[in-house]
Order: C-alpha cells, then structure tokens, then sequence
C-alpha cells in the first residue's frame, strides 16, 4: 500500500475500504460531518473504496452523483448496490437472456440489464401471457416508491410457478425524513405470505454483496475494512463475509446497540467518527492485575459485581468508549451479567457521545 504516514494509523493495515453510505456518508442531503474530509484523505494515499449500500432503489450513477455534490470523487467513484448483487446472483443461476421480473425501483431492472438478463415489470409479464412464452426465470425484488399489489401478486406467481426468488434486503423499515416507513423487508413479507419458499438474500448482513465489493476493489479480503453504521446488517454482514469492520456513531445505531450487539454483530474497530481512520488505533487490553478491567490507551472501565459500569475520567472518548463496551461485552459474555447500557457510568458516558456528536452537526 502507498502511505504518505508511517505512523501505524489504522487504515494503514488495509489496501481498501467498502464504505457504507446512509448514515455513514450522508444523511438524507447532507453529509455526516468528517466523513468526506477523512475520505479524501485516505483515498489520496492510495487506499481504493467502494460504496456497498442496501438500498436498491438508485442507480449507481446518481448516488455517485450525490457523492459528487459532497465533494467526493464522483464518476470514477464505484457505488455497489444490493441490485447489482441481485443480478449478479441472478445471472450465475439462469441463462443469458432470461426473463427476469423486476420488482423495485429502476436500479433493479438496470442492474439485471448490465448482467445480460431480459427485465420485465409486472404489466409486461401479464401482457405477455401465453401457452408460447418462456415462463419467468427469477424474480428480483428490490425497495421502490411505486411498488404496487400487482407487483407483489406477479412475483408470488412466478415464485409458485417455480422462478428464483431474490430479494435485494430485508430491511424491514426505511427511515424517511417524516418518519420511519415499511421497508423492503416488510414487501418481501408480503410475498412470502403468499408462497412456500423463503428469498435468497444478497444485501447485507448477507455476504453476497460484499463478496461483489471485494471483487471489485481486487483487494485481499483481510486487508479491506468494511465501515458501517448499523450492527445488524453492516457489522454482523462484515463478519459473516470474513472482512474487519469499524463502527461508526452518529447514524442508526448508538450507545445502547452497540452494548447489546449479540457476538457476531460486533466490530473490530469502533468510533466517534471517520477521522479515526487516520489515528493510531489503540485497542482495549484485559487488565494483566484484574480480568475485570479493561484498558483502553489512557481509559480505564470495568463492571462491578452489582452490573454497574465504571469508566475513569483519564483517556480520549474513544478510548473510554472502547473500554467500556469490551467491560461490558466481557461481563456479559463471561459473567453471564445482564449488560445495561445506563447502569453507572454508561449514561454519562452516553451523554458524552451524544453531546460529541451533536457539536459535530
Ligand atoms: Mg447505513
């Protein structure tokens, strides 16, 4: 890897990233503070990223023009979406030209376009009925604004008459400027009430899509760093996939997640914010003295045996914050101790980020 640093910064054990974009990048318009800055930065010294998103309802070129807006390198930059993954999936089990539903926004038929597949959209597939027609291969069902019953009627039909099933994610809500509203996740409900079979999930925390990444960057898969900010899907599909993931505050998930975040959904790296990326990482160590205590750098945190947290006053956030929550993944893991987010310290420490987070804003 080319680095203009030799500092042991954390991105220098990596070659290339697959950045998550919603709350990561941007939110809504407007982009999540350091997280440009940071990017620019990195990429500048060599390190290649890719934008791996769940959301399937653009296509890559206007997401690559919103990052553009934001000021990031746009048309050369690569957005990955989970409708890509979907007709990728889609091609390696059907045959060139197939007919293909497309369920979604126009990223999924344009995405089973690229893959040599023939998309059709529910009108066309009822137009063309008849004894003579080649029956649908697959249908790819991805988020769209304009998904109607008779999108979701034709794709239970075609699943029952034996098509592959492939749904981009199933996320079951999407958070929208007024609110949270029904997901992807919550439409494939809708079709699988009707049918037998479950779908092939390619978005995260399911691997496909970051296999698709990592194919694109040509990297080694343990020297890409995958960033995210939701454990659930980001995080667990980072480590399902065999790839290191930094956590990053400031989108879906908080404090409360992070300390709940069941083993597999749980990062390697964790941080306030992007710029990390470019700080040595220090990692939080068992105390040689007490098993119970974690050091994190300059921080200090352990769980008392009534389930309190303690985290000392020395040491950056991201030291306390890194602490604390191997204090209490440890407690709960290995003590079998009910882990809570608010018990002693853990408020104050999670005003602290909230606070740290609200000034970035
Ligand atoms: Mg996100």
């Amino acid at each position: 890897m080319i680095s203009s640093s030799a500092k042991g910064d954390l991105i220098e054990g990596f070659d290339g990233i697959v950045c998550d974009l919603d709350g990561v990048i941007y939110r809504g318009h407007e982009a999540v503070p350091h997280a440009v800055e940071s990017l620019l930065s990195v990429l500048s010294s060599g390190v290649i990223v890719v934008y791996a998103t769940n959301n399937a309802s653009r296509a890559p070129v206007e997401v690559a023009a919103h990052l553009e807006a934001l000021g990031l390198p746009g048309p050369g930059s690569r957005v990955v979406t989970s409708a890509q993954a979907g007709a990728r999936y889609v091609a390696q089990h059907c045959h060139p030209g197939s007919r293909v539903l497309a369920v979604g926004g126009v990223g999924v038929s344009l995405a089973l376009q690229e893959e040599g597949l023939r998309p059709i959209s529910a009108h066309e597939a009822v137009a063309q009925m008849s004894p003579s027609q080649e029956p649908v291969a697959a249908v790819l069902q991805g988020y769209g604004a304009d998904v109607a019953w008779t999108d979701l009627a034709e794709a239970a039909y075609a699943v029952q008459a034996g098509a592959l099933w492939v749904a981009t994610n199933t996320d079951s809500t999407l958070p929208t400027e007024r609110g949270k509203a029904p997901g992807n996740g919550t439409l494939v409900g809708a079709v699988r009430q009707a049918v037998e079979v479950d779908p092939v999930v390619v978005g995260k925390p399911h691997t496909p899509l970051y296999e698709l990444s990592v194919s694109v960057l040509g990297t080694s898969i343990e020297r890409t760093l995958a960033i995210g900010d939701r454990l659930d899907t980001d995080i667990k599909g980072a480590n399902a996939a065999g790839l290191e993931s930094l956590f990053v505050f400031g989108g879906v998930h908080g404090w409360s997640d992070a300390v709940r975040a069941e083993q597999n959904e749980r990062p390697q790296y964790v941080a306030t914010d992007m710029r990390s990326l470019q700080l040595a990482y220090t990692k939080p160590v068992q105390d040689t003295g007490d098993p119970y205590r974690w050091v994190c750098g300059e921080a200090r945190a352990w769980v008392t045996a009534a389930g309190d947290l303690h985290v000392s006053q020395q040491g950056t956030l991201n030291e306390r914050l890194r602490a604390a929550l191997r204090a209490l993944w440890h407690a709960g893991d290995v003590r079998g101790m009910p882990m809570d987010p608010g018990g002693g310290d853990g408020k104050a420490l999670a005003n602290e980020l909230d606070l740290a987070l609200a000034t970035h804003r």
